[in-house]
């Protein structure tokens, strides 16, 4: 079957990479399975209209995904992703999240090794222009970072920290007013998969409330009422 399909591509004079048709089989096959664990009347409940909790701004980066936030994020994230979780590369879709779908969370995930926030550490003109216009935008949160005498491995999470801190930032300059009727809140978070901060591979540290960065003062607002101690303790951290 494999044989055929190359051999009909190569017909129509399409050229692809070698591994493409079991990344297609792979899809299929998944998607068959999925269809099977979802019938008709699950779509049913959302065809006509979504209807997220979170708009997510997260880093492209194939090692952060939904599903470290929801097992099932159908119709609950909508779903911004740009190399850095940027959102002035984004803005529109951003909007689209926060004024028209009204989720009540504007989510912006960073995540430690973030490959965005190296390269704009360091020196990127070699780059493809497309990848220096995005990777621009984090000149302004970086810049005091970039020249500090710091192990690379702290610089870089605490790049990966300023950014989360600016986007969030940015968001509030344009969201305030829904801020203040308390009809967004706006969160900062890092997806730690690499234990960085000590709470376990994968944990989502959160490291900004509408602005707030200080995790003490963090861990007394309102929005964390239903954790416990130890679990305010493990997810509101902050690297220094
Ligand atoms: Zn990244």
């Amino acid at each position: 079957m494999r044989k055929i399909l190359i051999v009909l591509l190569t017909i129509f004079g399409i050229s692809l990479a070698k591994d493409v048709p079991s990344i297609i089989e792979e899809i299929v096959k998944y998607d068959k399975s999925f269809i099977k664990q979802h019938p008709k009347s699950y779509f049913e409940n959302f065809k006509n209209k979504q209807k997220p909790y979170i708009t997510l701004v997260s880093c492209s980066d194939a090692r952060v995904h939904m599903n470290v936030l929801e097992k099932n994020p159908i119709n609950k994230i909508f779903a911004i992703r740009n190399i850095g979780n940027q959102l002035l590369t984004s803005f529109g879709s951003v909007d689209y999240g926060v004024l028209h779908l009204h989720t009540p969370v504007l989510l912006i995930l960073g995540h430690s090794h973030c490959g965005a926030v190296k390269a704009a550490l360091g020196n990127y003109e070699e780059e493809p222009f497309d990848i220096i216009r995005e990777l621009d935008h984090l000149f302004i949160p970086l810049a005091n970072l970039k020249n500090q005498k710091l192990d690379f491995e702290k610089k870089w999470i605490k790049g990966v920290q300023a950014n989360v801190d600016y986007q969030v930032e940015l968001a509030l300059r344009k969201y305030k007013n829904l801020v203040n009727e308390r009809k967004l809140t706006i969160i900062g978070a890092v997806d730690d998969f690499v234990n960085l901060y000590n709470s376990g591979e994968g944990r989502i540290i959160i490291i900004n409330v509408n602005g707030e960065t200080n995790p003490a003062k963090l861990k007394k607002l309102p929005i964390f009422d239903n954790l416990p101690e130890r679990e305010k303790d493990l997810i509101i951290k902050r690297i220094n």
